[in-house]
């Protein structure tokens, strides 16, 4: 009863001071979405914004798989989590995404560390969600694009891969390697995250970070000012203007790939199955994903005859039984860092920034999300993600 007195006192001071609590952003229509287990419901509202005043809120800019797998992860621990997209869950990369996650062939990146956990972090992922639709095919891959595996010759090739009109002499095989789709894996992390108690807010650009001195203390809409103590810019290249307009240089640009989906019976292709000039998986309801060469595509005439090509490359590499129909080619522009490896971490010279930036991320989500969610409601880096802070390309604070 005190407790309660207590949060109503601390609700009045809060308002009075102008903070506005972020339960005050909440508008009951279609864009917005927040669940109320029994209890909550039970909860009386003015304990509810002094309680989500009282405790630290992350405001997450957007909702592509770095976003909602960050979103899970702190909603998950209790903590008060928004997410914001301008558009729907999984609308960026993420939807042109071939979505193949596997352990790296190296270790001299910066990331291996984080690159050596992630196949095991969607493994716990599949234990506390146990709908996430992953798929665990293992990957078949020769000439350039071979990766570390279990070596297989000609006849387990057949074996591993019926259909293939010419198998290579030698490939290696990574029984490991998996792939899902990325727009229904985003839309379960987020649907876990909003059960969890977090807020999702689609159709809502940030257009502004708001700051008081250095420290990041919001994000401006066009709802207006949604207050936080954490901003994390998880928005892919959208991240780029919103630091500028900070003043941080964000060594990140748009790195065009192509994808293209056609469909057939489903079971043309077993396995991820990754040459120099082709990749290709195939989805349970008989869509294949091709990932082709970016030749500079810029109209729908171009993106149709991207499509043929891959169709094409498709029919000459595997026995089809049945049409391949062309569904659709699109361009995905990948959020690069100009080094490749991810950007993780919070800015020591902006307080309440946190950013996630990085490709390969269908690959990382899982691990980045946890250990980046750790690190948020910590404070305690993450040994795991010191190869890939910002500050590798210098203080870039103008
Ligand atoms: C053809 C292709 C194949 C790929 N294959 C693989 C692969 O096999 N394995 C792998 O690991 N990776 C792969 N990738 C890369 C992977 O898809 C990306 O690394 C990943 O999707 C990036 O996810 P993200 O959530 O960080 O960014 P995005 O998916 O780009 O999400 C960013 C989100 O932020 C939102 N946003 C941006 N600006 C704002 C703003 N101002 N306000 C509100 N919201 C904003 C956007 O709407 C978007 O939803 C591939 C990519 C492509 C294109």
């Amino acid at each position: 009863m005190f407790g309660l007195l207590a949060l109503r006192v601390l609700c009045q001071a809060s308002t009075l001071r102008g903070i506005r609590p972020s339960c005050a952003t909440g508008v009951a229509d279609g864009r917005h979405r927040r669940y109320r287990s029994p209890e909550g419901k039970a909860r009386d509202t003015a304990a509810r914004c002094c309680y989500t005043w009282l405790m630290s809120t992350t405001i997450i800019v957007g909702a592509g798989i770095t976003g909602a797998s960050l979103a899970y992860h702190l909603a998950s621990r209790g903590h008060d989590t928004i997410l914001i997209d301008s558009d729907l869950p999984g609308s960026g990369a993420t939807r042109a995404s071939f979505a193949w996650i596997g352990r790296p062939s190296t270790t001299a990146l910066p990331s291996a560390p984080l690159r050596y956990m992630a196949l095991d972090e969607y493994r716990r992922l599949e234990q506390e969600l146990p709908h996430l639709a992953i798929r665990w095919s293992g990957a078949l891959t020769w000439g350039a694009l071979a990766e570390a595996g279990h070596s297989v010759h000609p006849g387990q090739v057949t074996a591993l891969e019926p259909n293939l009109i010419d198998p290579p002499a030698g490939a290696n095989f990574q029984r490991e390697d998996a792939a899902f789709d990325p727009t229904v894996v985003t839309d379960q992390l987020v649907d876990a995250a909003v059960t969890n108690g977090a807020q999702l807010h689609v159709g809502t650009p940030v257009i502004g970070l708001e700051r008081r001195s250095r420290t990041v203390t919001g994000v401006q809409t066009a709802e207006g000012l949604m207050p936080a103590t954490t901003v994390v810019l998880a928005a892919g290249n959208g991240a780029v203007p919103l630091c500028r307009s900070i003043g941080l240089a964000l060594p990140v640009a748009p790195s065009p790939a192509m994808l293209v989906r056609l469909h057939t019976t489903p079971d043309l292709v077993q396995r991820i199955v990754a040459r120099p000039d082709l990749e290709v998986r195939q989805q349970p309801d008989g869509t294949v994903l091709v990932v082709i060469e970016y030749r500079g595509e810029a109209s729908r005439s171009a993106l149709a005859d991207a499509g043929r090509r891959a169709r094409q490359r498709v029919l000459e590499s595997f026995r089809t039984r049945e049409p391949v129909d062309v569904v659709s080619a699109q361009i995905g522009w990948r959020p690069m860092p100009a080094d490749g490896e991810p950007i993780i971490g919070a800015e020591r010279d902006v307080p309440g920034l946190y950013l996630a930036v990085l490709h390969s991320a269908i690959t990382l989500a899982a691990a980045v999300g946890r250990l980046a969610s750790d690190e948020i409601t910590t404070g305690i880096e993450a040994p795991e993600l010191a190869g890939c802070r910002r500050t590798r390309f210098g203080q870039a604070i103008s």
